[in-house]
């Protein structure tokens, strides 16, 4: 399979016949596939590990960068990138000409990601530890490895009458935002788990999976109960935006949402949005946002895909960090819940956004993933130590335990 080399300077040197060659290897790359993707690269498999950014987005300067050693945080807000491990970080950085909100966040530490039962775990047990702090079996959701069920930083949060949020860019029934809200042995049960959601007081949820609300095989309506209980739900961003409630679902896909490239910065809007309900709880509030794709780019071995989701939800980060900069009382963290793909970095140029990857498996990794945070309380996240320990470290910040 060929490729093409797009740089100017050599293109300069290309003989007529070379030039003739290249005109109709583009042409023979111009696959529907092709069309779709507004990158140079999108034709071979060779191809997916090279990635040029051609949208840069300014990462902020933050201020300020520390805070009172002891000062307790009033609202915290969760970031998991799904499959990020920290070549994904450093690729999306050098796309973006060096620099990104998430790594100018001034604490970082790491999280060792492994399952009760497996050295890799999956997103499901990946989130419940997050989500609940215990270490439980691949596959399970906020329940531990006896089947016990398990209180999330959600439910735990609300018993304390802070408000709670939730915005990812999956069906809000898949694992990670699942792992916040339900107690299932597995996380395919995506119709009882979207009935979950009405056992919780949750103030915002925003994400795709509006099949298990409304098309659901038993016939139940849960928009109608939702709507019993006061929730605005709508339907597309635009509405997310103009909507006065105080109580907001957003069910904006079928299933999942679409790529980054066709989601209209759907995922940054939405933590907007969220924000502001969020906000006007005088207690606080906690809000999980997840970049659900990036674990789907690492598991096509698709260094675009990865960097474009990375990206996506740099932007988020921004939008949540000028909140927390105004504020003063918030806690960011930026962490994920697995490495996907086995991504290792292989040439890259921040001058230019240039990066090319290479991978050594197209599942999770039990690497350790990177914790970034910024604000009251993030000196806690330097170190290494486990996935729960974030939701420990969570609890004691918020005063979670009622106990
Ligand atoms: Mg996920
Ligand atoms: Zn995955």
């Amino acid at each position: 399979m060929f490729f093409v080399v797009l740089r100017h300077e050599t293109i300069f040197f290309l003989t007529m016949k070379q030039i003739s060659l290249l005109v109709i290897a583009i042409l023979f790359c111009s696959s529907p596939i092709f069309a779709q993707e507004e990158y140079m690269y999108q034709s071979s498999a060779d191809s997916l590990r090279r990635y040029e950014n051609k949208r840069y987005h300014n990462a902020l300067t933050i201020t300020p960068l520390t805070f009172p050693a002891g000062k307790l945080p009033k609202n915290v807000i969760l970031f998991i990138g799904d499959g990020m491990g920290l070549a994904q970080v450093f690729a999306a950085q050098t796309a973006n000409l060096g620099a990104l909100n998430i790594t100018n966040l001034p604490v970082s530490g790491f999280s060792m990601t492994q399952s009760a039962n497996d050295y890799i775990t999956d997103s499901a047990a990946g989130g419940t530890a997050l989500a609940c702090g215990k270490k439980t079996n691949n596959g399970a959701i906020g329940i531990d490895e006896h089947g016990n069920a398990l209180k999330s930083l959600v439910h735990l949060s609300e018993n304390k009458g802070l408000s709670t949020g939730i915005v990812c860019t999956c069906a809000l029934t898949h694992a990670t935002p699942a792992s916040f809200v339900t107690h299932q042995k597995s996380r395919k049960m995506y119709e009882p788990i979207a009935e979950d959601f009405l056992d919780t007081d949750i103030d915002v949820f925003i994400g795709g999976g509006s099949n298990y609300f409304m098309k659901r095989k038993d016939g139940k309506n849960l928009v109608d109960s939702l709507k019993t209980r006061k929730y605005d739900v709508v339907y597309n961003i635009h509405d997310i935006q103009t909507s006065r409630a105080d109580k907001l679902v957003g069910l904006l896909d079928t299933v999942h949402l679409p790529r980054a490239e066709h989601r209209n910065d759907m995922l940054s809007k939405s933590v907007t949005k969220a924000i502001k309900i969020l906000k006007y709880n005088k207690t606080g509030f906690f809000m999980m946002v997840e970049g659900s794709q990036i674990d789907w780019g690492g598991h096509a071995n698709d260094t675009h895909y990865i960097v474009n989701e990375t990206l996506d939800m740099d932007k988020a980060v921004g939008e949540a960090l000028e909140f927390a900069m105004r504020d003063g009382n918030t806690l960011i963290i930026v962490t994920a819940d697995h490495e996907t793909g086995g991504m290792a970095l292989m040439k890259g140029d921040s001058a230019t956004g240039k990066i090319e990857a290479a991978y050594t498996r197209d599942d999770h990794t039990g690497s350790p993933v990177p914790v970034f945070a910024y604000g009251p309380g993030a000196e806690l996240f330097t170190g290494m130590y486990q996935n729960t320990e974030i939701f420990n470290k969570i609890v004691n910040l918020l005063q979670l335990k009622s106990k």
